[in-house]
């Protein structure tokens, strides 16, 4: 039987066992038979534990709940309209509440109103403005080009950087306008349907449109109805330059729901992309590894577990970043956007209290997350993913979250650990050319390790 509680966390992948210790991140390969008797194990554990292992050195920094909010990321999302209509689109329950649209003068109203809101909270944090993100681009595309001139112009009178991002675009139909832009901007994200045939044949068409100097970046929402990841991979990188997969964030009613039966094809779908990237050469590998984008989770936990990187709060919803409806209304993400408790007031009128409690998902507001393993890899819940599942803010994670999180993790550690045993120049390669530290230089060996501290 196999120990699992939060202080040391033994699980088995593809038939190998593993330990990991939450709180330092480090974690071992578990290779002979009789150190899997709990006595011996319990044994190594105490070894460990008398050494500083095992143990959460960081306690009372975590506990740490944010009371201000610091603008860093406003998203501005100034209509719903698409040229597409994907099932899984974030934006779908928004779609039912935004009659209004804004325009161009509002859009401008409410960026000034952010920048006044930080002068007043004196706060030098960057900016980072993002419009479109439930909408298609590239319909009003001239509104985007608008504001970016206004951005262009008033930045300079400002003693904080302001920087204006492009939402991922589903690339069906645009104007020279666009091609021009994204030429010179040099990045281009599209957001792809799979299953959609129509939009894959159109975006490859449509690639060929921007000069090869644009990296190409193709951000593909994962649902329980896709299958075979290494070729979808592949197929993609014929014409992209990085591929991001993530699992989307849908309610029980959705056409391809997450459930137990469709998780556990998840599961077995990334153990086969896991031994599919093991029968690469090391180049290939190293560059298949290198090719999965910025937002891949797959890549999340990759470059989590190599950099052994702590992460104590999901994301900056509600705490860095807010999201505007056309009332003006702050939210602390887009998915939130005319659901009532969350809203946490306008600019003008910012409540902080109504803040803290719109929005708690550092690991400590969370029973579950403090108790969990790998709570350090993953942050905590998303907000947005459980209001859409009906569960309450206060009170639980989302367990289809937390079984997506499981299988990306184990699935990573057990890739890391073959390509240690394989080359381990890989992973430092691999570290070394995405700049994160490589932290796993240590014997992977739990027995060795034991012995060297004993
Ligand atoms: S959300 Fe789930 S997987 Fe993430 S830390 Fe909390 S319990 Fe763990
Ligand atoms: S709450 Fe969820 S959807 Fe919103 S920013 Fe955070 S992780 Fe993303």
């Amino acid at each position: 039987m196999l120990v699992s509680d939060k202080e040391m966390f033994v699980f088995s992948q593809n038939g190998e066992n593993f330990v990991l210790d939450p709180n330092s991140q480090l974690f071992w390969r578990i290779t002979s038979e009789l150190i899997l008797d709990s006595d011996v194990l319990e044994n190594n554990y105490s070894k460990l534990l008398n050494y500083g292992f095992f143990k959460n050195h960081n306690q009372t920094k975590e506990k740490k709940l944010f009371s201000q909010f610091d603008l860093s990321n406003l998203v501005i999302n100034p209509s719903t309209k698409c040229n597409l209509d994907c099932w899984f689109c974030y934006s779908n329950q928004y779609k039912n509440y935004n009659s209004n649209e804004l325009n161009l003068k509002e859009i401008k109203s409410i960026i000034q109103k952010a920048l006044d809101f930080k002068i007043r909270n004196k706060s030098n944090s960057p900016l980072s403005i993002s419009m479109f993100f439930a909408s298609e681009i590239t319909i009003d595309f001239n509104i985007f080009l608008e504001v970016w001139e206004y951005i262009e112009d008033i930045k300079v009178d400002y003693n904080f950087p302001i920087y204006m991002f492009l939402p991922p675009t589903n690339l069906m139909d645009f104007s020279n306008d666009f091609v021009e832009f994204i030429d010179k901007y040099g990045y281009l994200a599209v957001s792809l349907n799979f299953l959609n045939e129509k939009q894959r044949k159109t975006v490859v068409q449509n690639l060929n449109r921007f000069e090869n100097t644009v990296e190409k970046h193709c951000i593909l929402p994962l649902n329980a109805h896709m299958t075979s990841f290494f070729d979808i991979y592949t197929q993609l990188l014929n014409h992209f330059d990085c591929v991001s997969m993530r699992p989307v964030r849908i309610p029980h009613d959705s056409r391809y729901p997450w459930t137990q039966d469709s998780l556990e094809l998840f599961s077995k779908n990334m153990q086969t992309l896991v031994f599919n990237l093991l029968d690469l050469n090391d180049e290939e590998l190293l560059q298949m590894l290198l090719s999965l984008g910025s937002s891949d989770y797959f890549v999340r936990y990759l470059d989590r577990i190599i950099s052994r990187a702590k992460y104590t709060e999901r994301c900056p919803a509600g705490k860095r970043a807010a999201a505007v409806n056309p009332d003006f209304r702050l939210y602390p993400c887009s998915g939130f956007i005319e659901i009532e408790e969350y809203s946490f007031g306008t600019f003008d009128d910012l409540n902080n209290a109504d803040l803290n409690k719109v929005i708690s998902s550092n690991l400590n507001s969370k029973p579950e997350c403090k108790e969990c393993p790998i709570r350090f890899y993953c942050g905590g819940p998303c907000e947005d993913w459980k209001s859409k599942l009906n569960i309450s803010k206060f009170e639980s994670v989302n367990h289809i979250e937390c079984t997506i999180n499981l299988i990306y993790f184990k699935n990573s550690i057990f890739l890391i650990s073959k390509l240690y045993e394989k080359n381990p120049e890989i992973l430092t390669n691999y570290a070394k050319e995405k700049g994160i530290e490589y932290m796993l230089s240590y014997p992977l060996n739990f027995e060795d390790f034991v012995l060297f501290f004993s």
